[in-house]
């Protein structure tokens, strides 16, 4: 695996494959890498592209500032793991490199109500700051293939309006949540999970099953309440407990009123907050 800290660079090598007729495949992430990112690689590697990987802890996404520097860092196991999955080639620029000085690269698009909700409720500028980092190494890698995590379902429906609207010749892909044997999904979180929150952490996974079934007999804002008070009950402290539309993100109350239902919860286990989705009908 080629690893690429300057941007000329990697564009030199991307060109260099491109001429030997290869596509690229692109996973942006911010390191501390698990097994859900692999499946990126992997889903990327089937699809017969050149995998490109970058790690780049994005400041501006972040509006708790502590949160960013308690961010995990794991280089050298990341390194490894992308080498072991079969990665091509790894971005792992500076800031200067993403945000050169005196460059105004901050986009400036109306995603409606799309970042307005659930997690825009309670992050503030998060999802700007995201789809600005993810413009601009866009724009940078220009990939045929973009490969994003389930995991993160509000951040990749952004993404994919913010593709839609700037008509960027890109297919987004969304990945399935990779989950741990007893249903947490996996996070670069969950190793600062206590023994005792480790232990209750799976019950938003189960809370999510649950909903899906409730959801055949029970309107979303009854189902929505009674889940709230499930992971109150399990020791969670959870923000919300949504059942929306999975293009528009705006509620959905009854099973027949759209072809795609998502629910999306975040919730507190202790200090650490986590968040996790389940489709529960797509078309
Ligand atoms: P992050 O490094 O957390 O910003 O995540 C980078 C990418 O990996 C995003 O597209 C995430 O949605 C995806 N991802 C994170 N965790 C998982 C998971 N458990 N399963 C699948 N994809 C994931």
């Amino acid at each position: 695996m080629l690893i690429f800290k300057k941007v000329a660079d990697l564009q030199s090598w991307i060109a260099h494959e491109r001429a030997g007729g290869r596509s690229i495949g692109f996973a942006p992430t911010m390191g501390a890498l698990h097994d859900g990112h692999m499946e990126l690689i992997r889903l990327s590697r089937r699809d017969g592209h050149r995998s490109v990987a970058s790690i780049f802890v994005n400041p501006t996404q972040f509006n708790d500032l502590k949160d960013l520097e308690k961010y995990p860092r794991t280089p050298e196991k990341d390194i490894a793991l992308l080498h072991d999955t079969g990665c091509d080639a790894l971005f792992m620029p500076s800031v200067e490199e993403v945000y050169p000085q005196g460059q105004e690269l901050t986009i400036s698009l109306d995603f409606r109500q799309l970042d307005e909700v659930m997690e825009g409720v309670y992050r503030p500028g998060h999802f700007i700051g995201m789809a600005t980092v993810v413009h601009r190494l866009l724009d940078i890698v220009r990939p045929q293939s973009l490969y994003m995590g389930q995991k993160d379902f509000q951040q990749l429906t952004i993404v994919r309006d913010m593709i839609r609207q700037i008509q960027m010749p890109i297919e987004l892909v969304m990945c399935p949540t990779v989950r741990e044997p007893d249903g947490l999904a996996m996070s670069s979180r969950n190793m600062r999970l206590s023994p005792e929150m480790r232990a209750v952490a799976p019950v938003i996974y189960q809370t999510l099953g649950w909903a899906r079934t409730a959801m055949q007999h029970q309107p979303a804002s009854v189902i929505q309440e009674e889940a709230m008070v499930r992971l109150r009950q399990a020791g969670l402290r959870p923000e919300y407990f949504d059942i929306v539309d999975g293009i528009s993100l705006l509620p959905v109350e009854h099973w027949e009123e759209s072809d795609f239902i998502v629910a999306c919860t975040a919730a507190f286990a202790g200090e650490v907050r986590l968040i996790d989705n389940l489709v529960f009908k797509n078309f």
